[in-house]
């Protein structure tokens, strides 16, 4: 669609923007004493107030525009060679980022933590107040969105050019409280206090479509051409966030897009009277990007979710075809130029719009457009759960996209053709791999239309991967091996140690150098150390220090109040059954039947923390959280048992909180349903913090046991294989409650409601569907879970050991940064090379 976005290039720097001025300490200068001068310059002139009145949220906002001043030509360096698109741009696309706080971030990367933390004490504020009062842009639900932020990290520490595009909401994902135990949710509303991050780029929009119906035409040559006549338009207009690599000057983009309502549409309403319908086509046109859906696993299968995937995606290819028309790069060099990758399948309609956008409206023949879509597409495939897979009914599809069924209809007609002479004579196959799938009404196979789009294909983990090419994605795999491969996870050691575990950084800044925060193999030095008194005493202390820090986060949040001496056991994650928080709590209340019936048992003393949302209409989910409480409550106020065990549920938990959690770990719960978690990054992170992990052999945990070493993992329970064979031979979770008494009365504790005053109706039906259902097979893995957890408290009493095994936890995480899950991208999938950005 034509559009006059950016008058020229100029405005966005693509002509030579002057040099900073260097005398400007104010803008730019590193030391306290000009960043204490930016911080009141800033309170007084953009905040609009002065010392005597100013609160922490005020210094808060001044320090941050005074750090975003300070990457603001690091910002526009960066943003200039966009402009050569040489090298080529990774455009990652996702509609969910789980950014986190950017301050503590921005101050890591940009070496600037002690001269801000002296600037502001000079000031009279401790930075870590001020830090705690940034309100993170919770834009995502959990794993994949957290991911996407990881890896923009890396991409500008290891300066590589790339943006992020995704959406705007203006509701991130909901807070979460808790009323009697259960979950509410209260509006997630971010953007209160403004946003200093952001810089709302007003010039730099596209008109996205809606509905309405397709026509065909003879254009001027006479080919047969289609234009498509939308019933609604509304507009795209872009957010841009600075991402600061780590000690370099790269920073590159997230261009987040926000809806509006198109001026030309309410007017015509407008003129002949109609105001209340101009304002309400602006607020239906406004919707599209007000809200995050917070199902994390599951596909929503709304209307409104469909409509906010195209609006970010056609605005995004729309927004790269521009950077190319302003560098007069035919559009035939598209592929060169840009390597597109799909965060799941949520973004990939964008393989129709691509199509539609050079067959439609730049004019290239089919054949050429297609060879530019599948060499610029990757695909990151983040679940092996069916009904996670996302498919649209056909007449929504219709509806909203008329246009691009036409297109994935001509896309699947010749990929079927490809398929029948591949496999001749085998229909069945080609109805498997059809775009359209045909039981329970046609609806369109997102999984398969970014597989045949895409020339890479990759699972998160090794086992995902090899699980992906056995199963969800067979018949594809056996069609074009040659597209699959492997990238496993990774997390930023910059966010999840250096930002969020200072003591542990300077120990290992003082033990090792300063270079293991990008070379994190360096840490395998530390296996040298792993048994030095001197140093477990120092790693130790710094353990302490962090479950402190924890522990009076947790009594100032819900009044529980835990022994920092304690063994720490965690699991924060989204609730879901297939994580099996509920195996967790089965374990917990077992702990309690033997010390409530032997008070004499010797165990050590743990803590028991919990954190996670559940899915709004994800009722189960909610009783487990419900179930957690409630064991807490009775637990925490008896004194027979709370002196050797509590149960805490911290609530809403998300990235800030995240930083406090995971450094106070001394055991992480990695216990999903093997076969179930596509990778898990909470484990990374961790294993990077020190804690050992208890787990199954799922995702990437089969990676950190083979990186950490068998002895320094507690392993249990079946392998897939395992469970699907199980699964496969009829599963009868009965049998395991027959042959297991201490399990039949941990479940009939539970269901006759010892844990809720004696109410034996709410947790009948988690217990009952645990009895004669248990889709996830708790009851199957219960026995070895608590063999495990033995092993874990004979462990822990051996303290030198456990220090050694923690030790070497963190000595062996280096494969588990994202940076080396990026360069893996970078070389084997997108074929892009790092570019050094000048101060
Ligand atoms: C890392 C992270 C996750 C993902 O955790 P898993 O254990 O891999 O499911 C979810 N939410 C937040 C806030 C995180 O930081």
């Amino acid at each position: 669609m034509k559009r006059d976005t950016y008058q020229d290039a100029s405005e966005i720097g693509a002509n030579k923007a002057a040099p900073p001025d260097t005398s400007s300490d104010v803008r730019l200068g590193m030391l306290a004493t000009s960043l204490k001068q930016a911080v009141l310059d800033h309170l007084y002139y953009s905040v609009g107030r002065f010392p005597a009145v100013a609160g922490p949220t005020d210094y808060y906002r001044a320090l941050a525009l005074a750090i975003r001043d300070r990457m603001q030509h690091r910002w526009i360096n960066t943003t200039q060679t966009y402009f050569d698109l040489n090298p080529k741009i990774a455009c990652y696309l996702s509609a969910e980022f789980l950014m986190g706080p950017h301050l503590g971030n921005n101050l890591v990367n940009l070496h600037l933590g002690q001269e801000a933390r002296n600037a502001l004490a000079d000031l009279g504020y401790d930075l870590d107040t001020i830090l705690a009062c940034e309100i993170e842009p919770g834009l995502g639900n959990g794993g994949l969105g957290r991911l996407a932020a990881c890896y923009l990290d890396s991409l500008a520490t290891l300066r590589y050019l790339a943006i992020g595009y995704g959406i705007r909401y203006e509701f991130g994902i909901f807070e979460q409280e808790l009323r009697d135990g259960w979950q509410s949710e209260i509006t997630d509303k971010w953007l209160r206090q403004g946003n200093p991050w952001e810089i709302a780029k007003p010039h730099i929009f596209y008109y996205v479509n809606w509905g309405g119906r397709t026509e065909y035409y003879q254009d001027e040559r006479g080919c047969q051409r289609v234009r498509w006549i939308p019933y609604r338009v509304v507009k795209g207009v872009a957010y841009d966030t600075p991402i600061q690599g780590y000690g370099v000057n790269n920073c590159n983009t997230l261009r987040l897009w926000s809806a509006e309502a198109v001026e030309s549409f309410d007017f015509q309403a407008f003129n002949v009277g109609d105001y209340y319908q101009a304002v309400n086509e602006k607020l239906v046109s406004e919707t599209v990007t007000k809200v995050l859906y917070p199902n994390d696993e599951p596909a929503a299968g709304k209307r409104l979710r469909l409509a906010q995937q195209y609006f970010f995606v056609t605005c995004s290819l729309q927004d790269m075809l521009h950077l190319l028309d302003l560098a007069y790069i035919p559009v035939e060099s598209f592929a060169e130029r840009f390597a597109i990758q799909l965060n799941d399948t949520h973004p990939s309609i964008g393989v129709a719009e691509l199509m539609r956008l050079l067959v439609d409206e730049r004019r290239l023949d089919w054949d050429a457009a297609w060879a530019i879509t599948v060499a610029s597409f990757g695909y990151t495939n983040h679940t092996l759960l069916p009904e996670a897979l996302e498919t649209w009914p056909l007449p929504m599809f219709a509806e909203l996209l008329p246009r691009h069924l036409e297109i994935i209809y001509e896309i699947n007609r010749r990929f079927l053709d490809e398929v029948r002479s591949h496999f001749p004579g085998d229909e069945a196959r080609v109805a498997r791999m059809s775009l359209i799938g045909e039981e329970g009404g046609k609806r369109v196979r997102m999984a398969h239309l970014a597989v045949v789009g895409s020339h890479a294909v990759n699972g998160v983990a090794a086992l995902h991967t090899k699980l992906l090419e056995a199963s969800i994605l067979k018949d594809f795999h056996e069609l074009w091996p040659e597209r699959f491969s492997n990238k496993t996870n990774g997390v930023t050691p910059r966010r999840f140690l250096a930002l969020s575990n200072p003591g542990l950084r300077e120990l290992l800044d003082r033990t090792l150098g300063h270079e293991w925060l990008t070379e994190p193999d360096r840490l395998r030095k530390l296996d040298a150390h792993s048994d030095d008194d001197a140093f477990q005493r120092d790693w130790r202390a710094v353990k302490f220090g962090n479950k402190q820090r924890l522990a009076s986060y947790i009594h100032a949040r819900t009044g529980i109040e835990i022994n920092p001496a304690w063994l720490f056991d965690i699991q924060v994650k989204r609730i879901h059954e297939y994580k099996r928080q509920h195996l967790n709590v089965l374990h917990i209340v077992t702990m309690y039947r033997r010390l409530k019936e032997n008070p004499a048992l010797t165990i050590p003393p743990r803590a028991f923390i919990f954190g996670g949302k559940a899915a709004p209409g994800y009722l189960m989910a909610k009783r487990i959280i419900k179930l957690i409480n409630a064991v807490a409550e009775t637990i925490n106020a008896d004194p027979n048992v709370n002196r050797r065990m509590k149960v805490a549920f911290i609530p809403n938990f998300n990235v800030k909180n995240a930083h406090l959690i995971y450094p106070a770990a001394d055991l992480s719960e990695q216990i999903s349903t093997a076969g179930k978690e596509a990778s898990g990054t909470g484990n990374m992170k961790f294993m990077l913090n020190g804690a050992l992990t208890i787990g199954t052999l799922d995702g990437a945990n089969v990676e950190i046991r083979e990186e950490a070493g068998a002895d320094n993992f507690f392993l249990f329970g079946l392998t897939a294989d395992e469970a699907e064979s199980i699964k496969r031979a009829g599963y009868r979770p009965r049998d395991y409650m027959a042959g297991n008494d201490e399990l039949r009365a941990v479940l009939e504790l539970i269901g006759t409601g010892h844990f809720s005053r004696g109410d034996a109706e709410v947790f009948r039906p988690l217990v009952d569907n645990l009895i004669h259902d248990d889709p996830f097979l708790v009851l199957a893995d219960y026995a070895a879970y608590i063999a495990c957890q033995e092993q874990v408290n004979s462990a822990w009493q051996d303290a030198q050991n456990w220090m050694r095994m923690s030790i070497l936890n963190t000595a062996r995480s280096g494969k588990f940064s994202s940076d080396r899950a990026i360069t893996e991208y970078c070389e084997e999938i997108w074929n892009i090379r790092p570019v050094t950005i000048k101060n």
